[in-house]
């Protein structure tokens, strides 16, 4: 299956053109039509399925359907991982993705100062990629609102669970605005994934890719 057959916009075919991608992985496949309807996803993906492009594609997307004015210190868009590595790697994906678009996005991890971040937050980003840890602290400094969240995505769930960032992760979902879309990624449904989805996915389609 092509991308073009899902009627992304021009500017979003033209850079996964440079990226060199032709055709949807099967996850791309079976998560982007109902990620692109509105509907909460858990999905069960390995590193290197292409589960990335299938997050953040339909989100870039669905925020260009509604394009909204950039509020500082307010994203549209968060999105979890559990790694310092990983949200760089997500972040620089988004950032390829969504470079004819103007849509900003920007990774919060730990290990450098928090105040660069910080003037980045207030600046005004659309797409929060963060380490559950370095989240909780911008948080706690009022360096982010979650209020307008109109996506989630928990990427590699089970790994943030291992981690023990359950308490973050719930924290997050209670402050973030109660009708955002919410996606679950993870390379297993362990018992933990699975009573975290009942909690915070509404009807979601599940994908075993
Ligand atoms: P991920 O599973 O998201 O870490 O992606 C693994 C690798 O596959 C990354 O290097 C992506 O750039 C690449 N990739 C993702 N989707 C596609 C696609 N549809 N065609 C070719 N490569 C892709």
């Amino acid at each position: 299956m092509k991308f073009e057959s899902y009627s992304f916009a021009p500017e979003i075919l033209r850079a996964l053109t440079e990226c060199g991608y032709e055709s949807m992985t099967p996850i791309q496949q079976q998560a982007i039509p109902p990620v692109r309807r509105g509907q909460d996803v858990l999905a069960s993906a390995q590193t290197g399925t292409g589960k990335t492009a299938a997050f953040v594609l339909p989100l870039l997307q669905r925020m260009l359907d509604e394009p909204k004015v950039r509020v500082s210190g307010q994203p549209r868009a968060l999105i979890l991982a559990p790694t310092r590595e990983l949200v760089a790697q997500v972040a620089a994906n988004a950032k390829d993705y969504a470079k004819h678009l103007d849509i900003e996005s920007i990774s919060l991890i730990g290990g450098v100062k928090t105040t660069s971040q910080a003037s980045k937050l207030r600046r005004g980003a659309d797409i929060v990629v963060a380490t559950p840890g370095r989240l909780a602290e911008h948080i706690a400094q009022g360096n982010i609102s979650l209020a307008q969240i109109e996506f989630l995505v928990l990427d590699e769930a089970d790994r943030m669970l291992d981690m023990g960032f359950i308490n973050e992760i719930n924290k997050v979902r209670h402050l973030a605005n109660a009708n955002c879309q919410t996606l679950m990624f993870s390379a297993t449904f362990s018992g933990g994934v699975r009573q975290l989805a009942q909690q915070i996915l509404k009807k979601p389609k599940v994908i075993t890719a």
